[in-house]
């Protein structure tokens, strides 16, 4: 057994101890002391870290009462050398802040709505917790929220102490304790009483801001994110810059964002529309004057197309070559650096562009096919484009002619 000081004091972050025995953990090697300020991850509280007789310690874990340090690198001292251990206080003090908001919103929300917090997470950069209800009326939240942060001001002492199952039996815990035996109450001033085995912060004065980000539905449980103290408050200067950053690209206040956001966006969505129209108009003038140019096949305009617009374009134009009578069409774009083929033709035709498709693909290792009137493939190099019209113009001729 390693004996816990973090239990009996969570703000002390210097101590000496004796080191009991070296062991590897993970192939990392691992310390093993008679006693330790640092929390090994447990009951959803991330470790700590420090150094340990000048090694850095970089995970802690708790096995059958045996606290093991996990160290960076060999360590330069022997088993019976005593060593001086420090943990790094910021990461420690951040966990208690999360730690002790969360047992605070916690019984909050079971006094006043009844559900009980079912998980706890305290992650490096959010904290989480599962309650046992589908969800929770945002307008509630807000309210827990705000008595949260007010019970904070209040300052109530938070204290933490061992007693016996008897005892503790006759506590109003929150949840029945998960251990037998000498069982650690952690109590927020005769608001809360929980049977836990985390550091916590002296007063609910030290977690303050309690901020909730927001709910979300997990099964039949809801979970909350929330943020305690330092952290809370570099959220919102994180977000309070963002804020003035996009107000600024606006040259508005903060408060007219949104609405000038979801101006914007109407705007650029009338944009788009207009700029569809517009742009099947021009289409349209393309394929008067591609019509105009091109060759006739037994009296039908046969257009030979060979660009670099997308895809969409090339469908685009093959439906407006379709709508033309005694039309075909042999689209081929070279656009993003593959060959899309698109052969197509009017109804009041005979032709099957599909098999025309499929062989003049075939011919240069690529696949494609489809319907008598419309087909559409690839998977050619682009460098083949010129070649695959050229083939596919012949074999049509020959067609033709044969018939
Ligand atoms: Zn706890």
């Amino acid at each position: 057994m390693t004996a816990r000081l973090d239990y009996l004091d969570a703000y002390q972050t210097h101590f000496v101890a004796q080191v009991r025995a070296l062991r590897t953990w993970r192939n990392q090697p691992a310390v093993v002391l008679d006693q330790t300020c640092f929390y090994p991850t447990s009951g959803g509280q991330l470790h700590d870290t420090g150094k340990l007789g000048g090694v850095n310690v970089v995970d802690v874990v708790v096995e059958q009462g045996v606290v093991l340090h996990i160290l960076a690198a060999s360590p330069p001292f022997v088993v019976g050398d005593v060593v001086e251990g420090a943990i790094d206080w910021a990461r420690r003090y951040d966990h208690m802040q999360q730690h002790s908001g969360q047992h605070l919103l916690s019984q909050l929300i079971y006094q006043r709505y009844g559900y009980e917090t079912v998980s706890v997470h305290f992650g490096r950069e959010e904290a989480t917790l599962d309650l046992d209800a589908a969800a929770i009326d945002p307008a509630r939240l807000e309210e827990t929220e705000q008595a949260a942060n007010e019970l904070a001001y209040y300052a109530l002492e938070i204290r933490a102490y061992f007693v016996d199952d008897r005892t503790a039996a006759e506590l109003p815990l929150r949840r029945s304790p998960a251990v037998t035996g000498q069982i650690r109450i952690v109590e927020i001033d005769g608001f809360d009483y929980s049977a836990c085995g985390g550091t916590h912060v002296r007063t609910t004065a030290e977690i303050a801001p309690i901020k909730v980000l927001r709910q979300e539905r997990r099964r039949d449980q809801t979970r909350l994110t929330f943020l305690c103290g330092l952290r809370a408050t570099q959220d919102y200067r994180a977000k309070h810059r963002l804020l003035m950053e996009s107000a600024a690209l606006f040259s508005t206040d903060p408060a007219s964002v949104p609405a000038l956001t979801q101006r914007l966006q109407a705007q650029v969505r009338d944009l788009q529309r207009e700029n569809a129209l517009l742009q099947e108009q021009v289409l349209a003038h393309e394929i008067d004057a591609l019509l105009a140019a091109a060759p006739r096949v037994q009296g039908a305009a046969l257009v030979e197309y060979l660009c670099e617009r997308p895809a969409d374009v090339l469908k685009q134009m093959a439906t407006l070559l379709r709508a033309r009578p005694q039309t075909i069409g042999l689209l081929v774009s070279t656009a993003g650096d593959k060959l899309t083929v698109i052969f197509c033709r009017s109804d009041d035709l005979t032709w099957h562009v599909g098999n025309l498709l499929h062989d003049a693909l075939a011919a240069f290792g690529g696949r494609g096919g489809g319907r008598p009137e419309y087909a559409q493939g690839g998977g050619v190099t682009p460098a083949v484009a010129a070649d695959l019209l050229a083939y596919a113009r012949t074999q049509l001729r020959q067609s033709a002619n044969a018939s």
